[in-house]
């Protein structure tokens, strides 16, 4: 992981980079004022969409509750919240482990980013009992997934303690947990054994063994170096069919979102270009709301149109990374706003297509990146139990992407994109975007 401020950048393993280059830290200083274009504007929007933002039911919620505060309803009204190695799209025991449980008996205070108005952290503080002593800037949504309900964890000091030990150790929380629900899942199935794993690795010791394996795996002991690279190489290590149960795209460990029944969000998997990832097009939040921006009326359970949708939502977000914004403020910037903020800081003026041209350009020059490391298709896909173990129970109960499925919105995007079928931008599109 990358740590600022008690918060970790763990995804897709730059602070390994770092590390492998025996770089610990970069310190920035700055001597010098920031002086906006128009100073004025720039006030008179902060302030206006502060007014709006305060008074949004997200913005409520998320400062009581933080990032889970949705995990109740994604979980018993959509059921589409992994559990148990993604064996489940429910998380029967998941009393614990929503912030409406935690965030009165454990939060000690709000914690936010630099001069962000709407905190979505909080100083979460185990005061009594086995993990005394843990406090964390947490728990974030993805973390009570990973650590919680895929390792089928339902004690919340269990699940911090975890996240603890991970931001200790340099770990991300969502690879460091799915790993840990792979195996547990190869224990369930005697593809592995306890004495082979050095210790109770079971769905009903997990509030003991996950934070113990979260350890094992930061200091490659025991069996915790065999995961400690995550669930692809693991599977490669371990052999003897585990594959068939390792979740994953591009060989990065999925966050919370049980795509069998979000089928472009399942794309969104597939075409992100670090791996399974949530915030590449941010699809999760149309899919589960059913309208966003310029769309009404998805259905999260259709393939149909998600190929456009997809790769437009990674061209704005890659406008919302470019500009530094949090993307928990993309309901209220979308990118009409965004021109307006962009103009009063920097003097420049750009049209909606211009902005999502240069995010199209970003997004490519990433995948042309991808393509130069020998990233092809194959690597693109779904893992076997999206596409062969239908949602058992719950609202999203019999849902899967069938391989048509998966192909059909591959073939969509790529051509919406005018890449190859293969994953690789065109020459033509490589010389409309200034990039050949
Ligand atoms: S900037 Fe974003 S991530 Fe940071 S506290 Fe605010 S809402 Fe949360």
């Amino acid at each position: 992981c990358i740590d600022c401020d008690d918060r970790q950048s763990g995804r897709a393993g730059l602070g390994a980079v770092m590390g492998s280059k025996n770089l610990k830290a970069i310190v920035v200083r700055g001597t010098k004022d920031l002086e906006p274009s128009d100073p004025d504007a720039l006030l008179e929007i902060a302030l206006r969409y502060q007014k709006i933002m305060e008074a949004a039911p997200s913005f409520i919620e998320d400062t009581k509750y933080g990032t889970g505060e949705f995990l109740g309803w994604i979980n018993k009204e959509k059921g589409v919240f992994p559990t148990r190695n993604w064996q489940e799209g429910v998380f029967k025991e998941r009393e614990q482990i929503d912030p409406y449980y935690w965030a009165t008996r454990y939060v000690t205070k709000n914690k936010a980013c630099f001069a962000c108005t709407k905190p979505c952290g909080k100083l979460f503080e185990v005061k009594s009992g086995k993990f005394a002593g843990v406090a964390i800037d947490g728990l974030e949504y993805e973390t009570l997934y990973s650590l919680g309900s895929t390792c089928g964890n339902a004690s919340i000091e269990s699940v911090a303690r975890a996240n603890e030990v991970c931001d200790l150790v340099g770990i991300d929380t969502i690879s460091a947990g799915v790993t840990i629900g792979f195996a547990m899942e190869l224990v369930q199935r005697g593809i592995l054994t306890e004495q082979e794993v050095g210790m109770r690795l079971t769905w009903d010791n997990a509030a003991d063994a996950v934070p113990k394996m979260c350890e094992m795996m930061g200091n490659r002991e025991g069996f915790g170096d065999v995961l400690s690279e995550g669930v692809k190489r693991a599977a490669e290590k371990i052999g003897r069919g585990s594959a068939r149960y390792a979740i994953h795209t591009k060989g990065m460990e999925p966050p919370a979102y049980d795509v069998r029944g979000m089928k472009g969000h399942g794309l969104a998997f597939m075409t992100s270009t670090r791996g399974a990832c949530h915030l590449r097009a941010g699809f999760y939040a149309p899919e589960l709301v059913g309208k966003f921006w310029r769309w009404e009326g998805i259905d999260r359970f259709s393939p149909e149109g998600k190929g456009e949708k997809v790769a437009t939502m990674e061209n704005f977000m890659c406008v919302y990374d470019s500009i530094g914004l949090c993307k928990f403020s993309r309901g209220f910037f979308l990118i009409d706003k965004l021109r307006e903020v962009i103009k009063a800081i920097t003097g420049l003026e750009f049209t909606e297509d211009e902005l999502l041209r240069i995010g199209e350009r970003i997004h490519t020059m990433k995948g042309n990146f991808n393509v130069l490391q020998g990233v092809t298709r194959k690597d693109w896909l779904l893992p076997p139990r999206i596409l062969e173990d239908p949602i058992p129970d719950g609202p999203s109960k019999g849902s899967k992407i069938s391989v048509e499925e998966m192909n059909r919105m591959l073939d969509d995007y790529m051509a919406f994109r005018k890449w190859t079928s293969d994953g690789v931008p065109t020459p033509e599109k490589l010389k409309e975007l200034e990039i050949a």
